[in-house]
């Protein structure tokens, strides 16, 4: 019998059932192509059919469903006793991943990730991706190079955060400002690969668009509202994807952001009125219930190897003690999960790598032989390992285990 396991196979599977469940398959590769849903159509249309089809949560995104229906089939496959290779989701075996990102709005930002939060990160080992603004005329070239002296060096990423020549949010218009704003980065010395724009301010265009320009990942699709305990498992996925435009898919991956601390700020002011977020200073409360959200986004992540990825600004009309006590306990839960945290180049350095992997696999019901040729640095899992009696990876003789580092 032969077993051929690796990510791109497993997608293919994974259409195919959805779409044998009868749903279109969308620019994320699962659900309503042909249709430019906004993201709120799209949360109705996910909670409609979780709820009449598979009815597997009662929220919208509240699951990652279709990783969850992955799962249900994975399980009945291992259930048929066949031994199961798996790669591993992450470096070192890791099961779930945590992807850090900081929209670099203001000098004040900078300040507060040099002087509080990149500190909480490096304390525990762990590094992020730093989306600053090209032309930001509160700091400037010249900060983002004190930024870039006090956190590339520690091994911090820079992406960009368009900002339309300093004016507004909306680079996204104009092809003409992202291919500029990409060549700002360059003469900075900066070859960055990912764009992360403000606000979810995105069309559907721009993945064609920063392919283009030359950016080789995105982080514009994010969760806008913290409302009904949603956790931002947009398209039914908590992993990073290939946008499929008109059944062609794109070369750049979407890494969603499932979580920002800005939409989480309690805007009402004493007199119990809703402002607008800036506008009114101090705004210091956070919403309650974020740190259980955070830490049901990890626990969720943890079920299904999700790579889940967080944007903390800091925003200025935030109590940033509050904030970053939030945060530090948020890394430390992730440290305890053995999360792998890292920035989103990282991730998406490796998840190129794991599409690539080629595993080929023979089982005769005693012997079971693994060929890659191109597996080094990986973590196999075997699943169903009592019913091999001899292993041999490239044949190389090795101790049936369920877990061997490649
Ligand atoms: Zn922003």
């Amino acid at each position: 019998m032969k077993l051929g396991i690796n990510l791109n196979r497993e997608s293919v599977i994974l259409k195919q059932i959805i779409k044998q469940l009868g749903f279109p398959i969308n620019e994320g590769g699962i659900i309503c192509e042909g249709r430019d849903f906004t993201f709120n159509e799209e949360s109705k249309y996910i909670l409609n059919i979780q709820q009449q089809e598979l009815n597997v949560a009662n929220k919208h995104s509240k699951i990652p469903f279709c990783d969850k229906l992955k799962f249900e089939l994975l399980e009945q496959i291992v259930n048929l006793g066949h031994p199961i290779p798996r790669v591993s989701f992450y470096p070192s075996g890791k099961k779930a991943c945590l992807v850090l990102t900081h929209d670099v709005e203001w000098e004040y930002t900078i300040n507060e990730l040099i002087n509080r939060f990149l500190p909480i990160e490096e304390s525990l080992g762990f590094r992020s991706t730093l989306f600053v603004r090209p032309v930001c005329a509160d700091y400037g070239i010249k900060k983002i190079r004190l930024l870039l002296e006090e956190s590339i060096t520690k091994g911090h990423e820079i992406g960009t955060h368009g900002d339309n020549d300093g004016k507004d949010y909306y680079s996204h218009l104009s092809f003409e400002h992202i291919k500029r704003e990409k060549e700002i980065m360059k003469s900075l010395n900066l070859n960055v690969k990912g764009v992360g724009n403000h606000g979810g301010f995105f069309l559907k265009r721009n993945w064609s668009e920063f392919e283009k320009a030359g950016y080789s990942y995105s982080r514009n699709k994010i969760t806008q509202e913290n409302l009904g305990g949603g956790k931002g498992f947009s398209y039914g996925t908590a992993w990073p994807w290939f946008p499929v435009i008109k059944s062609k898919q794109k070369k750049i991956l979407e890494i969603y952001g499932h979580f920002q601390e800005g939409i989480w700020i309690d805007h009402t002011n004493e007199k119990g009125v809703q402002t607008l977020a800036g506008l009114t200073k101090p705004i210091n409360l956070l919403c309650s219930g974020v740190e259980k959200h955070l830490e049901e986004l990890l626990e969720t992540g943890s079920q299904y190897n999700s790579a889940v990825c967080v944007i903390f600004h800091p925003e200025d009309f935030c109590d940033p003690k509050q904030i970053s006590t939030i945060y530090h306990n948020f890394l430390i839960e992730a440290k305890n999960r053995k999360y792998w945290v890292t920035t989103a180049g990282e991730l998406e350095k490796w998840w190129r790598r794991r599409m690539d992997l080629n595993l080929d696999v023979d089982y005769n019901g005693k012997d079971l032989q693994i060929y890659s040729q191109n597996s080094s640095g990986f973590t196999i899992e075997i699943m169903n390992i009592e019913k091999v009696e001899n292993l041999f990876v490239n044949e190389k003789r090795c101790k049936p285990n369920k877990t061997i580092a490649l």
